[in-house]
Formats: C-alpha cells, structure tokens, sequence
C-alpha cells in the first residue's frame, strides 16, 4: 500500500470550502482507481489570515519545512497581507522555495460556455517563468530617494537621457538570465516529450526589449538545440517562437497551433488568465508552480479568495481540484486523475455545475459547492 502525504494550506476566503471539496473528489478518485492500495495522507499546515491570528505570522516557518520534506503540497488563495512584511504570500512561498516554474494547463470541457467560437481548439500548457523579470519586485517609487539615485545612476554614469520625465518616474528593474530561460525552456522540452506534446512557442517581445526578452528567445533557442537536438532532429520536438501580441491574437484565432508554450513571467501572467477565460474563466483553471530540480512543488487554485462569495456554499471548486489533479498526475496517479476528468465531463455534459458556469448553459442546473461535489463523488462511484 502507497501513502503519500500531503501538506495543505486551507487558505482565505473560500478555500476552506473549495479545499473540503477537493479532498473529497480526489480521496473518491483514488479509492475508486486503487482500491484501498493507494491513498493520500492530507496534513494541514498553517498560512495565511488564520495562522496570523493564532500564530503571529502569516507563514510559519514549520508550513515551510513541511512542503520542503514532503516534495509536493496544494494550497488554496490566500488574502494578500496589507501594509509592511511579506509583499504576498504566495510570491513568498515561490522565491522560498525556488519555484520556477508557474505550470498552466488549459483545456476545455465540453458543455462549459465560451466566448469563443471553438473552445475545443483550446488545449495548452503554459510555462510561465516565475522568478525573475519585472515581477522581481526590484522598484523604486517616484519622488523617493531611491528613484533619484537610480536616476542620477543611469544619468550620470550610463548616459542614459531616454527617460521622459525623470522627476516624476517610479523606476523597475527586469533582470532576465541565462540560467533562469534556460531551466525554464528546459522543463517546457521535457514535458512537450514526456506528454507527447510535439511544439513548443517561446513568446516574447525580443523585437522590443532585445538582451531580455530577445535573451530569453536566443537561450530558449540554444538550450534547446544542445539538450534536445537529437528529438528536434528526429522530428520528435519542434521549438519555434512568437512576439508575445502575435501570440495573444493567434491564440483567439488558431489555439490549435499551439501546444506547450514557454514564456517570461510577465507574459506569462497575461496569457495565463486569457486562455482560461477562452475555456471558462477563473473557477476552472489550475496551476501549479514547481521546481523540477529541487522536486519541490505546491498545487494551487489560481483564484482569489473570493470574499464576496465565501461561506455562501456556491464557490466553483474546479480550479482547486483540477490543481489537485495535477498533482496526482505529477505522482503517475493518471487513473485516478482520469476518473475526475471524465466524472467533470459528465456534469458539464448534463449542465450540472456550481452557478458561475451553470447561469451561462443554456440548460444549467445551478447546483451549490456541497451538492456540486456530492454528485461528482457520486459518479466517479458509478
Ligand atoms: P478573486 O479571484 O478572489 O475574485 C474575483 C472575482 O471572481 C470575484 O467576484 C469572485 O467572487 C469571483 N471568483 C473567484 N474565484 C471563484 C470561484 N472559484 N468560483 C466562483 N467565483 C469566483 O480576486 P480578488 O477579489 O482580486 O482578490 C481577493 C483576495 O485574494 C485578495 O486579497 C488577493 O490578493 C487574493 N488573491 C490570492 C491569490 C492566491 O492566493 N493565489 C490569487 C489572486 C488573488
């Protein structure tokens, strides 16, 4: 018998009710696909508004440890503290514990409306780079001192006179490197291969921002042709890239050309939520971030807290639990992890599904968190 444990954060908001309804879909999904010789051991670990509260800080060191020790974990979307320490908890947990990648898969369910035309088109995996560039939070407010002396810096000794209104600009930096496009190509490559996924688009602005964006292009290029050049050649693995805006309106236009794209992080950060609102917005769409060297990696809703609709028992669940799928497929858990898809396909199929997506079918069946989760159980037990 394998039991594997799994450090979870409740979270915020609507996560201890998205939270409930994950555990018990997967728990059925496991169950039902082994019978008892497979199980996953859920271990709460304290974060967030709650752990502030009891503990006096909003991530303890020990949830650290825990998702350290255990490899993976899930989490579900923590209110962002307001005024001085950790700028977010979630950015806190990412540089933490080095998780470079933001993975985001994005497929449609048949029966889920869309604004687009052809949503089956849509099926996508986004490596989004989650360490480095803009978001590197390297910036500097105008009017501070600080931005006067990064002025007086580019000024004076880099002989920068670009800047339109000195006086009044926030500075930021963007600091994109070697190792980071590379580590990020890297794993895009190996799960286009492992996935039989067979292209991979490097998005960028390199015709813009030519040593960073145009850096991350030029690497993705080399790593890939020195890492991968025997599948490439054997036509296993096609690399090619795209301006990030021509991508944006190519994935409205013609999704199906694309397969598994590998982006900076800003972008990434765009394209991410664009494409999940091609398949059904926010409630539906996964994520995880990993660290494919390290192992360590943390599942997660890519929803908010929600607090407009917590406690009110109509949350979508989906976003929580299709991370949790993630990452039973991260473990090679695939029957259980197909079980929950088809069980989803099933509802959607009917119109039956929490009432963010079930008010937009035409023949919905609006159905509460509790309910909705219930009767996914109940078909994954046939
Ligand atoms: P939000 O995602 O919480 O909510 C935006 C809107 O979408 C709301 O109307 C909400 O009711 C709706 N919504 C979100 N998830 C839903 C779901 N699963 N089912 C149905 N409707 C859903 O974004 P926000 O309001 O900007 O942020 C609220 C708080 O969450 C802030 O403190 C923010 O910092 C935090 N936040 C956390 C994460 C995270 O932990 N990963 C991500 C984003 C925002």
């Amino acid at each position: 018998m394998t039991i594997k444990t799994i450090p979870f954060i409740k979270g915020d908001g609507v996560g201890p009710e998205v939270t409930a309804a994950s555990q018990a879909i997967l728990n059925a999904a496991i169950e039902k696909a082994y019978h008892g010789q497979k199980k996953l051991d859920w271990l709460e670990v304290p974060a967030g508004q709650k752990a502030f509260e009891t503990l006096g800080s909003y991530m303890p060191d020990e949830t650290l440890e825990a998702f350290r020790k255990y490899g993976i974990g899930i989490k579900g979307p923590l209110t962002t503290p307001v005024g001085g320490g950790i700028r977010s908890l979630n950015v806190y947990l990412r540089q933490s514990l080095d998780l470079y990648v933001c993975l985001r898969p994005v497929r449609w369910f048949k029966g889920v409306v869309s604004p687009v035309t052809h949503p089956e088109n849509v099926d996508m995996v986004i490596f989004r780079e989650n360490t480095e560039d803009i978001y590197a939070g390297i910036e500097w407010e105008n009017g501070s001192p600080e931005a006067k002396k990064f002025y007086d810096f580019l000024h004076n000794e880099m002989g920068v006179s670009k800047v339109r209104f000195p006086e009044t600009s926030s500075f930021g930096v963007k600091p994109v490197s070697r190792e980071g496009s590379e580590r990020l190509v890297r794993a895009a490559c190996r799960y286009a291969l492992d996935h039989g996924r067979k292209t991979v688009t490097l998005v960028h602005k390199g015709n813009i921002m030519k040593f960073t964006e145009g850096g991350f292009k030029k690497w993705g290029y080399e790593l890939a042709q020195r890492e991968f050049g025997e599948e490439i050649a054997a036509g296993k693995l096609v690399i090619n890239d795209l301006i990030c805006d021509a991508f944006l309106q190519n994935a409205l236009l013609k999704p199906q050309d694309y397969s598994v794209i590998a982006t900076l992080n800003l972008n990434g950060d765009y394209i991410s939520d664009m494409l999940a609102a091609q398949v059904g917005g926010v409630g539906i769409a996964p994520g995880a971030n990993i660290n494919y060297q390290s192992g360590n990696a943390i599942f997660e809703a890519t929803h908010g807290t929600a607090p407009d609709i917590a406690g009110k028992d109509i949350v979508n669940p989906c976003s929580h639990l299709l991370s949790g799928v993630m990452m039973l497929e991260h473990l090679g858990w695939n029957e259980a992890a197909d079980l929950v898809y088809q069980a989803l396909e099933t509802s959607f199929a009917r119109g039956c599904a929490t009432t963010d997506l079930a008010r937009l079918m035409p023949d919905g069946k609006a159905m509460g968190t509790r309910e909705f989760t219930d009767y996914i159980v109940s078909i994954i037990k046939g």
